[in-house]
């Protein structure tokens, strides 16, 4: 089903991702994860896309899996950075194809040693091809509310958001946070610009300690003192640390749905074990 329609037919979601593996070695474990994620039935599941095109093949078909063998809706995604125009029309061609109805449209990292490949600037040269080929995909973008890496101004970051939305998003996911003042921030300055799509938060459940220099590194969000505290505590003690991750994830999803911020999305990151703790916590509230 489209996510479109899922955000209209129930008040609350709860969406989660799995990534591809890196090699085909690796891929009946990650199948494995990602059927016992969607045994927990959630809303939609996501699956993520390698930038340098190494996982491709296996975000299509781990997509297609879910969503025919587990009945689950899914959302593939694609970045074009490294890609030619012809490799991603193919793709969304196989996609089309396998029956996957949507799309988060990405540009990709740039490669550390750097663009090898000039076919795609933006993410939104990739909705415009989207679109021109097939528009009937329902389609998704990538949001920042601490502003991109590469953005100086959160304005700027803005008002290129606002382009990618005009060029055919249906939604937004953002980026990962660990306070979620700062999304109501983000929100009320991208509502006033008129961007006006659901914004699905993205939440990253902190479960070890090297996850959160990574997830730092990777994305730039800030962490708050509470977060900071809760790691040191646990951080020689693994299965408290998970719980206490599951449950400080759980609390930041509480406090969005009391807030009005209904469509939630979680970076589960291949582990089942987490899914289902935050499922566990929320079940009777996403109802
Ligand atoms: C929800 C989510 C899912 C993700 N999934 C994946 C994944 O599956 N695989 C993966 O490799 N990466 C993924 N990423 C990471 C993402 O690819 C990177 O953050 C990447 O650096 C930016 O991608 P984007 O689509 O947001 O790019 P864009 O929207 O193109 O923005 C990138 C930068 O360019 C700027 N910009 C945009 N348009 C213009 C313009 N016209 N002129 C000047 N500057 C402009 C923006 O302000 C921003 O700073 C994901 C990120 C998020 C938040």
């Amino acid at each position: 089903m489209k996510i479109s329609e899922i955000f209209k037919n129930k008040e609350v979601t709860l969406s989660f991702e799995v990534f591809p593996p890196k090699t085909d070695a690796g891929y009946e474990a990650v199948e494995k994860a990602a059927a016992e994620i969607a045994a927990l039935k959630p809303d939609f599941m996501s699956v993520t896309y390698g930038a340098g095109g190494g996982t491709s093949k296996n975000t299509a078909n781990i997509a297609a899996d879910l969503q025919n063998r587990y009945n689950v809706s899914v959302l593939a995604h694609l970045t074009c950075a490294s890609s030619t125009k012809d490799t991603v029309k193919s793709m969304i061609a196989e996609y089309k194809e396998k029956g996957i109805e949507n799309i988060m449209a990405l540009r990709g990292d740039i490669p550390k040693e750097g663009r090898t490949c000039f076919d795609y600037n933006h993410a939104t040269d990739l909705i415009y091809d989207i679109k021109s080929m097939d528009d009937s995909f329902c389609i998704g973008g990538a949001c920042y509310p601490e502003g991109h890496v590469e953005c100086e101004r959160q304005s700027e970051d803005i008002i290129h958001l606002k382009e990618k939305v005009d060029a055919g998003c249906d939604f937004l996911t953002t980026q990962m946070f660990f306070d979620n003042s700062i999304l109501y921030q983000f929100l009320y300055r991208i509502r006033e610009k008129g961007i006006e799509v659901p914004v699905v938060p993205g939440i990253m459940p902190i479960t070890n300690k090297k996850q959160v220099a990574r997830s730092v590194e990777l994305s730039g969000s800030s962490v708050p003192q509470k977060m900071k505290i809760m790691v040191d505590r646990f951080a020689d003690d693994p299965d408290k640390l998970k719980e206490a991750g599951i449950i400080y994830a759980s609390d930041q999803i509480i406090d969005l749905i009391s807030h009005g911020v209904s469509h939630i999305h979680v970076y589960s990151m291949n582990k089942p074990d987490i899914a289902a703790g935050i499922m566990r916590n929320l079940a009777t509230i996403i109802k």
